[in-house]
């Protein structure tokens, strides 16, 4: 392409353009109204959210991106975003905010309406199970494999009933559980 072409032709677009129809305006209440969205309006941008997160740079949509998202009304793609449930939940961005917004807890409360709308991913949904049907989340080594470790045929003390009990009777087990 020739330097005339490239005066010529569209504009390069680096980002898709945001189509202002699909913009829901409530969205952004909506967060603020939760009990961590309080200084959500007080982001101005700065990335430094995005700076500290130690996985950003395999997010398609960084955390500063997601909080600007939330803020435009960008209900669907953000809840719908894989985003929001990688992250670590280590509260690095929240710690550094200059603004003082809750990011991590944000986030979650966009899991809590993704959940409610059953967007959940798939491997979410499997971990959830598994907490339901075993109790936890990693097999506790078989039988034989302990003996040949010279450990105990059984973990002492090991019951995990009353926690699969209580897990199944919260929200989670329900929504997970496809009752609700
Ligand atoms: S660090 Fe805070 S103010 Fe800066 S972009 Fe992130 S959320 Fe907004
Ligand atoms: S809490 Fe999540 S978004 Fe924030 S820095 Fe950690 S991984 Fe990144």
């Amino acid at each position: 392409m020739t330097e005339a072409d490239e005066k010529d032709g569209p504009p390069v677009v680096l980002v898709d353009p945001i189509d202002m129809s699909k913009l829901d305006s409530e969205f952004r209440n909506e967060i603020k109204s939760m009990p961590y969205g309080d200084e959500l309006n007080a982001c101005f941008a700065c990335s430094t959210c995005t700076a500290a997160c130690p996985i950003a740079n395999v997010w398609t949509y960084k955390p500063h991106q997601l909080i600007r998202m939330i803020i435009l009304g960008m209900r669907e793609e953000v809840l719908s975003s894989d985003e929001i449930w990688l992250c670590l939940t280590c509260f690095q961005c929240q710690e550094r905010c200059p603004q003082k917004v809750r990011v991590t807890d944000i986030f979650f409360d966009c899991k809590n309406l993704a959940a409610e709308e059953s967007k959940i991913p798939e491997t979410i949904v499997g971990l959830a199970k598994t907490l339901m049907e075993k109790g936890q989340l990693y097999e506790v080594t078989a039988d034989w494999e302990r003996e040949d470790m010279d450990l105990e045929p059984a973990v002492p003390g090991l019951s995990t009933n009353e926690f699969k009990d209580i897990i199944k009777a919260t929200r989670t087990g329900k929504i997970v559980g496809g009752e609700e």
